[in-house]
């Protein structure tokens, strides 16, 4: 565990910079990074997006979560900016266009989204719509997917993708649609599947586009990196991959082998990787050429990376590349690929599902609390214990060090020994306190007591605390005292449920950026790590992006008593929802569909209710009508036998009623 800088922890940052503003929040959460284009901070410390990056336009997210929430939309909220959706489109389509005109390559671009990535409909509406201009596709990996991208997809131009285990009605459902002028791919991603194909196209006297999924020799480094390689799940072998191709001649079929795919798994973080692949995929593309197939697409798959932490590094929870680079690299790669053979470089297919879906939603959540080891200093009633007044007295030590250590102190320039007088005070606290645990087993000390000295022995934690935030970088802080600030850490509970908002954050111990949406002008002066409302220990947020790395404490401000503190989780677009489940009956969250209006000012496009408690329960085969009435006739028994009023009956009976139809979150207030 890699624990914060307790000169940068307790404060924030360097205290000798004692004016704080919005741009130090900015560059404390790392929105200047991996927010660019979309997320800022304004002057009154307010979260600003730019949902068209720099084209222009931007709103306050702040307000227009009071807005929202005005129109009872309650948090946690789920807000889907539309334009970035759009936006991501034209960057990508704009990244492959300047590496086409780059590197004069012969043929073009024409992507796909990976529909798992995110099913919602409008979601998937909205990409069909904003990519019409480009021909962009949809790529389907199961049969219910390809229903939606067969209602969605109404192009005739735009490619759909069928990858993911496919049955003889998959198939034929394919085939039937090319001759409803659609252009489904289907893409062989294991060997059995050739004579299904096979025998469906006999049958119905027509034959599907149809595609290989490679199985490539080269791997990702990533987390996905066992999903390629000898042992992937899916793709042929090359030794596959040929009598597949002989048994394709054979059947007549070799003409509508149009595609050759691999995927070498999400979140590409190293783009040497990419490049080893795209040149095997490259070299089997021209062999399979030259074995007669007449191809004219290579669909590089997904994989394509997120900065989550923005540290453009090849770390796990970022990539060591550019859009640009990107697109630059697979247009290269494949026309080198090509051109010395003679071969006409194919069009190019990415399924880039995670870069193009991150960005878009924002999950605002609010605080309920926090709890934090007692803060006050207990008063001195009267004579009090020796232990009391021992650890009265070492806290007194710290509060007034270095005067009272009458020597070097912080101005010892840094000495290793100059903080020897506060380690001795924290032993001393220490010995202190677990003299006072033992005090209370054995009987003499009372519980008010025992309470005292946890507070004191907290108090002069706090005072050590205070006295490393306000020293010189720099300074050598024994590991003992480094590691207090963590001690003093709070709990912020979070009213959200990350197995259903942020599944992978547990799952696979993804980060995403999270930070609080106001008060970024403002010197936050806490370390907290959030748990959330399922009564699952696992239910927490606990390890945050640190440019490269990860802290497993988050700088946060003190709650004000009656004033909202509301935190974003972003770049949660891509899988977060759909992986969710419904763990401790956590539903779905409100969302909403924001666009930036012609006039200035938002509209909100769609909203989608969450989950309600009735809906999760009859999810589980619960009869919520059921439940109510069994409840009636109980709350009656009760009447009858006068253990509960008429009035307190109606109102349980109310409470039922309405908790049945409201989300399954807490309400604020
Ligand atoms: C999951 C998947 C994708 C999407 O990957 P991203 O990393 O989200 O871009 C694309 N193609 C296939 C075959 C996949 O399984």
């Amino acid at each position: 565990m890699v624990l914060a800088d307790p000169r940068r922890s307790e404060t924030g940052v360097h205290p000798s910079a004692s004016s704080w503003t919005a741009s130090d929040g900015a560059a404390l959460y790392g929105l200047d990074r991996w927010g660019d284009p979309y997320f800022s901070v304004n002057a009154r410390g307010h979260v600003m997006v730019q949902p068209r990056g720099d084209r222009g336009g931007s709103l306050d997210l702040v307000e227009l979560v009071e807005q929202l929430q005005g129109r009872d939309l309650s948090l946690p909220l789920l807000i889907r900016f539309d334009d970035i959706l759009e936006d991501r489109l034209e960057r990508l389509h704009g990244a492959f266009e300047r590496a086409i005109a780059q590197y004069g390559y012969p043929g073009r671009y024409q992507g796909v989204f990976p529909v798992k990535c995110n099913q919602q409909r409008h979601v998937v509406e909205q990409l069909v719509e904003s990519g019409r201009r480009w021909h962009f596709g949809l790529e389907a990996g199961s049969k219910a997917e390809l229903l939606i991208a067969l209602s969605l997809l109404d192009d005739p131009d735009a490619l759909l993708i069928c990858n993911g285990y496919k049955d003889r009605r998959f198939i034929e459902t394919a085939i039937l649609a090319r001759q409803l002028g659609r252009q489904p791919v289907v893409v062989i991603e294991q060997a059995d599947e050739v004579p299904r194909i096979i025998a469906a196209s006999h049958e119905l006297g027509a034959a599907p586009l149809i595609g290989i999924r490679a199985k490539l020799a080269t791997r990702s480094t990533g987390r996905w990196g066992s999903s390629v390689g000898e042992r992937a799940k899916f793709g042929l072998s090359v030794p596959q991959l040929l009598s597949c191709v002989e048994a394709l001649r054979q059947a007549g079929l070799l003409g509508d082998l149009r595609l050759l795919h691999f995927h070498i798994g999400s979140q590409i973080n190293d783009i040497a990787v990419l490049k080893d692949a795209l040149q095997e995929a490259g070299r089997i593309y021209v062999e399979l050429t030259r074995l007669g197939a007449p191809m004219g697409y290579l669909d590089v798959g997904g994989g394509l990376g997120i900065d989550y932490d923005g540290s453009r590094t090849a770390s796990a929870a970022s990539k060591n590349y550019s859009l640009q680079n990107y697109a630059n690299d697979v247009v290269a790669t494949v026309r080198e690929c090509c051109e010395p053979h003679g071969v006409t470089p194919p069009t190019l297919v990415s399924e880039s599902g995670r870069a193009l879906a991150s960005h878009f939603s924002v999950l605002v959540f609010n605080v309920l609390g926090a709890a934090s080891l007692a803060g006050q200093v207990p008063e001195a009633a009267g004579e009090e214990a020796l232990i009391l007044r021992n650890l009265r007295e070492t806290l007194h030590a710290i509060e007034t060090w270095p005067a009272a250590a009458g020597e070097g102190g912080a101005d010892a320039g840094g000495g290793a020994g100059a903080l020897e007088p506060l380690q001795e005070a924290w032993n001393d606290a220490l010995k202190f306190r677990d003299d006072a645990l033992a005090a209370f087993r054995l009987g003499y000390l009372s519980l008010p007591e025992r309470g005292k000295a946890e507070q004191l022995s907290w108090a002069c934690c706090r005072a050590i605390a205070r006295h490393l935030a306000a020293m010189p970088a720099g300074t050598a802080v024994p590991e003992e005292l480094r590691t207090l600030p963590a001690v003093l850490a709070g709990t912020y509970y979070a009213n959200l449920s990350v197995f259903r908002s942020a599944p992978d954050t547990w799952a696979i111990d993804q980060l995403f950026p999270v930070l609080p949406l106001q008060r970024l002008d403002e010197r936050p002066t806490r370390l907290g790590s959030f748990a959330d409302l399922t009564c699952d220990s696992d239910g927490k947020l606990a390890r945050f992006i640190d440019r490269g790395q990860v802290k497993p404490l988050l700088e946060l401000h003190a709650l004000r008593p009656g004033e909202p503190y509301w935190m974003g989780l972003f770049l949660a677009g891509a899988y977060q929802e759909v992986m969710g489940n419904l763990h401790n009956l956590f539903g779905s969250t409100n969302a909403v569909h924001i666009r930036l209006a012609a006039g200035g000012g938002y509209q909100v496009d769609h909203v989608v209710r969450g989950d309600t408690n009735a809906e999760v329960l009859e999810a589980m085969e619960h009869d919520p009508a059921l439940l109510l009435e069994r409840l009636r006739v109980a709350s009656e028994t009760a009447i009858a036998s006068g253990r509960l009023g008429i009035g307190d009956a109606r109102r349980l009976m109310a409470h039922l009623r309405s908790s049945l139809e409201q989300t399954t979150y807490l309400e604020e207030g």
